[in-house]
């Protein structure tokens, strides 16, 4: 969470500054501000976003600076809690992302020593230490002072007179752009996309000391080299590219990432086995972790490799694992982060190899952490999501866990080939739905005028349930609850009435009958139904208000194509409702905090 950018060369920094940061919103919006350097730091900072800011600003010509857009953990969103910050001389300016856990004795510590702290931030100690331990070598001084900190502590100082920007690493992503007598600083590669394609990753415990010309990685105080990557992402694929909104855009991105995702699957030539690493592993048990969108895609992936390996599968939610959660050893496990930096997941591959787990990581950014902490990675190519709410990555996600499968089948050729066949055809079945999104539109104008709604599904679309309530929550406020059909009966029938809609997925599996006769059992307590059915199932129909009809595919396979019906219906209703779709309240993507 937060982004923070860093720019040093021979160009003026404000605008490259400002343009990087609105690359990075999507990891927090609270408030922004910049710093920028010519012999002193001139510090912007409001309770605004970075459109605003830039807007309000008059051109600096300094030539080196950094930036932040806010996710706050430590004191409300504020102009003065906004970052940077600086020491008491305002000749220090950091900007910083992650939490300090021992900021409240640093803090004392440093205002018994005469330090003038003003804001309510953890990160304003590190200005300020930073100025402690200043004796002349400004390098020397954010090294001895990151030693002080204990926390999440990834951040870029400054100092006027000092022609270099020094960045350190703990916990939370950080990534050099190395230009042409320049050098970038990034949370993440969508804010270097315009610049440079090339890419140094830093390590937790780094401290890089960068300037126009040059960059110096050390690591416990001893210098070391880190592989320069090349970036494959384009800048149309970090742009809207004439959509209204990224989520929209990215919704209509999926037939494409389906088909890259599977291109690169099937164009491998080593195959699927020694890819995922699974090698070795005895495969009876396994273990799925993930957070948010990705847990639900975990919870598809357990009903898709229960059936068709036979093993039992266990799934759970990383922050929940990471406290009680048990495994033993040579359980194979795989670990689900879009961004590779979710510190939950990260945390639970921790506890998982501590346990003698192996961990296969599924994510959807190269080079980030997951990426060096896991046994074995797998990529989805969804390309950068910048919407908060996820759309492309929970099908890709899904897409990986179908491949993953797939190679241990125990199913008959026939069965498999199928499936294979199908899981081809899913661009096409996923475009249809596109191509008809007028439909769900004025689905959305419906459900848009309620404040409750409960997603129903069943088995392998269970999970799907669980999405699609999670995403209409996320970006249209309205509160909303996905069960699994047959649960409903056992509490939340209360809830049913005129006022309470339903938004049933209906397969046409072994779940048909019982999720057509939950649908009766709704209908009776007079709940508008919202349906979306199988293109061949002409019966659901009569009993719902509203229905859809979902192009047919291996019932296996509909979690994909019905997601991103359900994505598009959340999309609209928010859109009704007048609600910030890329950038919803209080939310930020690449969760990096606990
Ligand atoms: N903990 C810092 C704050 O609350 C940084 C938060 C962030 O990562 O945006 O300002």
């Amino acid at each position: 969470m937060c982004g923070i950018v860093g720019y040093i060369g021979d160009k003026k920094a404000q605008p490259i500054l400002l343009n990087s940061l609105g690359k990075l919103e999507y990891r927090g919006y609270d408030s922004c501000g910049i710093a920028i350097a010519n012999n002193d730091i001139e510090v912007f900072k409001d309770l605004v976003r970075v459109k605003a800011l830039t807007e309000s600003l008059k051109p600096h010509d300094g030539k080196a600076g950094i930036g932040h857009t806010r996710w706050a953990t430590h004191g409300e969103p504020s102009k003065i809690n906004a970052h940077p910050h600086t020491d008491c001389k305002g000749k220090i300016a950091v900007v910083h992302n992650g939490t300090i856990n021992n900021f409240l004795q640093l803090r004392e510590m440093l205002a018994a020593e005469g330090h003038n702290i003003v804001s309510e931030t953890d990160t304003e100690v590190i200005p300020h230490l930073i100025e402690k331990y200043y004796d002349g070598d400004f390098e020397k001084a954010v090294t001895r002072a990151v030693k002080d900190i204990d926390g999440a502590y990834t951040m870029i100082a400054m100092m006027a007179g000092e022609h270099k920007l020094i960045a350190a690493r703990q916990e939370s992503p950080l990534i050099i752009g190395v230009g042409d007598r320049e050098n970038f600083l990034a949370s993440d590669v969508p804010a270097l996309l315009d610049y440079t394609s090339r890419v140094i990753y830093l390590e937790d415990g780094d401290i890089a000391v960068v300037t126009a010309s040059d960059v110096k990685i050390t690591h416990d105080g001893v210098p070391i080299e880190r592989e320069e990557q090349k970036i494959s992402w384009n800048i149309e694929d970090a742009q809207k590219g004439g959509y209204e909104h990224f989520m929209l855009k990215e919704i209509h991105e999926q037939p494409k990432v389906i088909r890259d995702t599977l291109t690169d699957f099937l164009s491998n030539s080593k195959p699927v086995v020694e890819l995922a690493g699974v090698e070795g592993s005895t495969l009876e048990n396994m273990i799925i972790i993930g957070c948010g969108t990705s847990y639900h895609a975990g919870l598809v992936g357990k009903y898709v490799i229960e059936e068709l390996l036979d093993i039992p599968v266990r799934v759970e939610m990383a922050d929940e694992f990471n406290y009680s959660g048990q495994a033993s050893p040579g359980t194979q496990a795989i670990v689900i982060t879009q961004s590779g930096e979710t510190r939950d997941a990260l945390k639970a591959i921790q506890r998982l190899k501590a346990k003698g787990c192996r961990v296969i990581a599924i994510t959807n950014v190269i080079g980030s952490t997951v990426t060096r902490v896991a046994d074995r990675v797998i990529y989805m190519r969804a390309g950068p999501e910048i919407s908060v709410a996820a759309s492309k990555t929970f099908t890709a996600e899904l897409i990986s866990l179908y491949w993953l499968a797939l190679p241990y089948a125990r199913v008959d050729t026939a069965r498999l080939d199928k499936l294979v066949r199908d899981i081809r055809q899913l661009p096409v079945k996923v475009q249809q739905v596109l191509d008809n999104e007028d439909k769900i539109a004025a689905f959305a104008k419906k459900l848009a005028k309620f404040d409750n709604v409960f997603y129903i599904g069943k088995g392998v679309n269970y999970p799907v349930a669980l999405e699609g309530a999670l995403k209409i929550k996320e970006i249209s406020y309205i509160h909303a609850e996905g069960y699994a059909a047959g649960e409903l009966k056992h509490g939340p029938f209360s809830l049913l009435g005129e006022k309470t809609p339903v938004v049933a997925v209906v397969t046409r599996d072994a779940t048909y009958e019982a999720i057509v006769t939950s649908i009766k059992e709704i209908k009776a307590r007079r709940s508008p139904v919202f349906a979306f059915v199988g293109e061949d199932d002409d019966s659901t129909g009569d009993l719902a208000d509203y229905v859809f009809k979902i192009p047919g595919v291996d019932p296996f396979l509909s979690p994909i194509v019905n997601s991103v019906a359900l994505q598009l219906l959340a999309y609209f209703t928010a859109k009704e409702r007048g609600c910030p779709i890329d950038f919803p309240r209080n939310l930020a993507k690449s969760v990096t905090v606990e």
